[in-house]
């Protein structure tokens, strides 16, 4: 393909894009494929001879899109957002024309310097604590990680080093070894399943702590557990806080944790994936009271700050302790600015990086502090209309506080009227979803994901779900179970609990991926 073609190609693609976006509500959000809908719509082998863009973009809708779920669709309500905006795609295509990567500051100065400065310019607006900034003086910054979960596997092996390094003075006798297999590390049992799998990864078994009514770890709780570690010979190390967990979107009691931490000399990392957007906004910011107790701090953009996936935003209070837990250099990465720019991979668990941050400077450029601040607001008030509206009909419960743009409920009366509604609506295939459970009760999660959600797809999913509620309550509960026809089984991999599929874990009682 050369230059000419693919300025053809490109702007083709760009208007497929475009009209797909523009027309999403017209598409059944869910599709209706089975497994392994796409091989016979596809050759088994690769062409011989080189194939024709015009053709593969009619594939896009002959082969694709039958199997897409519409994230981007007003009527996907499952799970949390992932970003979606016409800069942050942009940002996305520019990234990947110029396809250098910023391993170090020579292999393409731009790429660290953008982000260095986009760093500060959110860690800013959201108001961190200046020491978590680039521009401080100390050894704090920021940097674009792939994920909320490769951020607290990030934060874990540096806490994991920086606890060794600790009792090793305290113990010159002990062997790392000994002191590896003493550490231990805490979490709520509300938080993301990627936090369990930190453990799991850095080797450091993660206690998964009980929380309050409202879904909160407290101060007690995490001290009561310390203090029970340490009585067994365990080397308490790594604490992992949410701010608007997985599950309820709750909020952990930082104001309690963090003096436990920084008393006992313990990794505090704050997962605010989904919530920590919303600190944009002033009015929301009360809820990251206790931050300056962190020692990093995450939240994605690519959830819900409209920058397209992948980019999670991680601070740290002092870079030493990443670049001493990753830093493995060799004669060939060595460049003679060494010391006065970040060489960011040694932030991170990959060698080679994208240019990421071209998209988060697109999106904090074109949309501005307001555009941002705007979208967030109609996201939450889309919530409140909602809710509003589940409050005016006697027959559903809400069953934890809304927050953000989650509203957690389910028809009153025995679970299996909350499980045939939602069964009926996923069938039914005009809204996406998911169930979950809530102290032992079987719920739905109702979250506003699109950014071009309106109050029109606010009532229609009302609209849906209230009609298929008097459709269960007449007892019209015809089944949605479809046969699977698979051409392979693919085994299941070792879980270490066995929950339901499509369900959340809410007050660790029933989960699925989260
Ligand atoms: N943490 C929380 C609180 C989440 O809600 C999620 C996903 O929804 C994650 C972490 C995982 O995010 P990522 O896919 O960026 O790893």
């Amino acid at each position: 393909m050369d230059a000419t073609e693919f300025r053809k190609f490109g702007k083709a693609a760009v208007d497929y894009l475009a009209d797909y976006l523009e027309n999403l509500r017209d598409r059944p959000v869910l599709p209706s494929v089975e497994p392994g809908y796409l091989q016979d719509l596809i050759p088994r082998e690769v062409p011989q001879e080189p194939d024709k863009w015009q053709d593969i973009l009619v594939d896009m809708e002959r082969v694709i899109m039958p199997g897409v779920t519409h994230w981007h669709s007003p009527q996907f309500h499952a799970f949390y957002p992932t970003a979606n905006s016409y800069p942050g795609i942009v940002g996305e295509m520019l990234s990947a024309g110029i396809g250098c990567l910023g391993f170090s500051w020579i292999t393409s100065p731009a790429c660290t310097e953008l982000e260095v400065a986009m760093m500060d310019w959110l860690g800013k607006l959201i108001q961190l604590p200046q020491e978590f900034l680039n521009s401080s003086d100390g050894p704090g910054g920021g940097v674009i990680q792939g994920s909320a979960s490769e951020a607290t596997l990030v934060g874990l092996l540096a806490a994991k080093e920086r606890t060794v390094r600790r009792i090793k003075t305290l113990h010159p006798e002990w062997d790392e070894g000994t002191i590896k297999g003493k550490l231990i590390a805490y979490s709520s049992d509300q938080s993301n399943s990627s936090v369990e799998k930190a453990g799991l990864l850095g080797s450091i078994p993660m206690r998964l702590l009980p929380t309050d009514d409202k879904c909160r770890l407290r101060g007690a709780t995490l001290e009561e557990g310390i203090r029970s570690d340490v009585k067994k010979g365990l080397i308490p190390c790594y604490v992992v806080a949410t701010l608007g967990t997985t599950g309820t979107c709750a909020f952990d009691c930082l104001e309690e944790l963090g003096p436990i931490c920084n008393r006992e000399e313990l990794w505090l990392h704050v997962d605010a994936a989904y919530a920590g957007s919303a600190f944009i906004c002033p009015e929301f910011r009360h809820l990251m009271a206790g931050v300056h107790y962190a020692d990093s701090y995450n939240f994605n953009p690519h959830k819900w700050m409209l920058v397209n996936f992948d980019c999670s935003a991680m601070w740290v209070k002092d870079s030493q302790y990443l670049v001493e837990a990753f830093s493995v250099d060799r004669i060939y990465l060595k460049h003679q600015h060494q010391g006065r720019a970040p060489d960011y991979r040694h932030w991170q668990i990959p060698l080679g990086r994208r240019f990421r941050s071209l998209k988060l400077w697109m999106v904090l450029r074109l949309y501005g502090i307001q555009g941002l601040q705007q979208h967030i607001r109609r996201q939450v008030s889309l919530a409140q209309e909602f809710e509003t509206l589940l409050r005016g009909d006697s027959r559903f419960e809400i069953v934890t506080e809304i927050s953000m743009g989650l509203v957690c409920f389910r028809l009153k009366g025995p679970d299996s009227l909350t499980k045939t509604l939602h069964d009926r609506l996923m069938a039914r295939k005009k809204i996406y979803i998911i169930a979950a459970t809530f102290r032992d009760k079987h719920i739905l999660r109702f979250v506003v994901c699109s950014r071009m959600s309106e109050p029109r797809d606010i009532a229609f999913a009302w609209e849906e779900i209230r009609g298929q509620a008097d459709q269960v309550l007449l007892g019209n509960n015809t089944g949605s179970d479809t046969p699977l026809s698979i051409h392979k089984t693919y085994s299941r991999s070792k879980t270490r609990k066995e929950c339901p599929s499509n369900e959340l874990k809410v007050n660790g009682i029933t989960s699925g991926q989260a």
